[in-house]
């Protein structure tokens, strides 16, 4: 196949696809035995073949993965990773417009949101966790925490203080864990793969991942990004291809931890067989977030929120807030001011700077969207959605709201990436946290109130990982995110999340 051109309509930077990829085995890109063909969902049109990864080439890269580690990056200084992680995030910094093109063309999501919240968190993800790569040993992990302070440390936040090689006692100092195989999905391929190899990177981990199926570009540009910052060969592997290499990834015997991002089902059979081996894992799962909307909120601002939490990203969000809780007193206003938000946004082109919502990922997400839409409707679900045209070719689904939605209803229990929202009223504080924890999940959920002492109230009782107050949606690299119950467990982002990747009281000793 030969590469093809694509841009931004109305202006902006042009990409050229290479017509084909390798897998990225030992720092350079290297065939396998099959190939398979990724499409935009915009159009169906196919953008590029990508090789399927096979068991001898997962067992090739893990291998690769754990000469990398024990010969270079497990002893390098924290110092020198920083650098390494430094170099990554400037590249992924200035080719940032570029890799928006490449995630919104695969994914379908609309540039204004790869470009302008994606991209910029993905190096903000890189920068972060540079900065931690040379302090980890004075984070306050584990023994370190416990111990009382020792004189004989230098304090490196003082300057000219020499920083010696074996200045901690071994016990209190927190180690790498190995070679660590990482699995993730479509929504925010890009933002993910950032969250999952700058913290085991930044902690002395070498990586196998696997993006999604349909979505595997970014990641294979994020290898070029890799060769390009000179990063030693097998610190960073990307093997491409269906579940089955996922299952190869997840539960290959030379792996020493699991991440994965992805469905409560394949997360659960991942603990089970990581479980079985004794392996360390963390699981980023979906959910079923709310927003709960007090009858003192700002209407219009909750409406915005609400709208933008689940719809910009055409519901392609683990955090999406698929729930609105309203005070009973304001439900037709808050009604009202969502429907007529969601009536002008503009489904289309994600290439257009004026998309609000692009196409949904891939064939068999939209059908799995049509079937849990429709058997809301027999359920007894009232549904509206907005005016839309969708093109004549691609994955689309338009904006929807269903109201009349009972818990014990599927559409209210089952977690879908989907732009589809749910509304329900509510009479008390009391009533709404129960129905909100009423679900397996527990990701995120938003809370719309001017009193601040309500917000602190039911934050403190939503089973949720994340509360936002009078916003929904904002990340940060140094803020932990990560869920509840089905969602998942384990943190990812700030210090919370590199304790994920470092096995805390043992006997490696950084050279910082
Ligand atoms: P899946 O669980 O189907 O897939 C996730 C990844 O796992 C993909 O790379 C997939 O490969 C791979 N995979 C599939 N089966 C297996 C298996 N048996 N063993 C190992 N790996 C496997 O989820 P989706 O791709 O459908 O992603 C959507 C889900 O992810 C939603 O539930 C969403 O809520 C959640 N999500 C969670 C986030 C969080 O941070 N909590 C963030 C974003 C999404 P393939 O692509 O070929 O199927």
């Amino acid at each position: 196949m030969t590469g093809l051109e694509y841009g931004v309509a109305g202006g902006g930077p042009s990409v050229s696809l290479r017509g084909s990829y390798g897998l990225f085995i030992g720092g350079s890109f290297v065939p396998g035995s099959a190939v398979f063909k990724t499409v935009s969902p915009a159009t169906e049109e196919v953008l590029a073949e990508v090789t399927h990864a096979a068991t001898e080439d997962v067992d090739r890269a893990v291998a690769a993965a754990r000469q990398a580690y024990e010969r270079v990056w497990s002893v390098l200084p924290g110092r020198e990773r920083a650098r390494y992680l430094l170099r990554i995030a400037r590249l992924l910094r200035d080719r940032a417009p570029e890799l928006a093109v490449i995630e919104s063309l695969d994914s379908g999501k609309p540039i204004r949101q790869t470009r302008d919240v994606d991209l910029p968190l993905v190096a903000a993800h890189f920068f972060y966790h540079a900065g931690w790569a040379d302090k980890l040993a004075y984070a306050g992990f584990g023994a370190a925490a416990a111990a009382p302070p020792n004189p004989t440390l230098p304090n490196p936040t003082l300057p000219n203080q020499a920083l010696p090689n074996q200045a901690l006692p071994n016990q209190a100092l927190p180690r790498p864990l190995g070679v660590v195989g990482q699995v993730i999905g479509w929504s925010s391929p890009l933002l993910m793969l950032a969250w999952k190899i700058a913290p085991a990177l930044a902690c002395g981990n070498t990586v196998v991942l696997k993006p999604a199926e349909s979505t595997p570009l970014t990641a294979l540009a994020f290898a070029e990004i890799c060769a390009e910052a000179g990063l030693p060969p097998g610190v960073v592997n990307i093997v491409t291809g269906d579940g089955q290499t996922g299952q190869l990834v997840a539960g290959h015997p030379g792996i020493d931890k699991v991440a994965f991002t992805g469905s409560p089902e394949v997360g659960k059979e991942i603990a089970k067989s990581a479980a079985l081996w004794g392996k360390r894992f963390t699981l980023e799962l979906g959910g079923t977030s709310a927003n709960i909307v007090c009858a003192d909120a700002d209407i219009e601002a909750a409406a915005r929120g609400i709208v933008e939490g689940v719809f910009i990203r055409q519901g392609h969000a683990c955090c999406a807030s698929s729930r609105v809780f309203v005070a009973r007193e304001v439900h037709d206003h808050l009604v009202a001011a969502v429907r007529r938000r969601m009536a002008a946004l503009r489904s289309g082109d994600p290439l257009d700077e004026a998309t609000d919502i692009g196409a949904v990922n891939s064939r068999g997400q939209l059908d799995k969207i049509t079937e849990l839409a429709r058997s809301a409707e027999a359920d007894g679900a009232v549904r509206w959605s907005a005016p839309h045209e969708p093109p004549d070719r691609g994955f689309w689904f338009p904006p929807t709201m269903f109201a009349r939605v009972s818990e014990e209803q599927r559409i209210a229990r089952e977690e879908l990436c989907w732009p589809v929202l749910t509304v329900s009223s509510f009479a008390t504080p009391d009533e709404v946290v129960d129905r909100t924890n009423s679900t397996r999940y527990g990701l995120s959920a938003g809370v719309w109130t001017r009193q601040g002492a309500l917000s602190a109230w039911l934050a403190a009782r939503l089973r949720a990982g994340v509360v936002w107050a009078n916003s929904f949606g904002g990340l940060d690299p140094a803020v932990p995110f990560g869920g509840f119950q089905e969602s998942g467990f384990g943190r990812e982002g700030g210090r919370h999340g590199l304790e994920a990747y470092l096995d805390l009281p043992g006997a490696w000793t950084p050279d910082v």
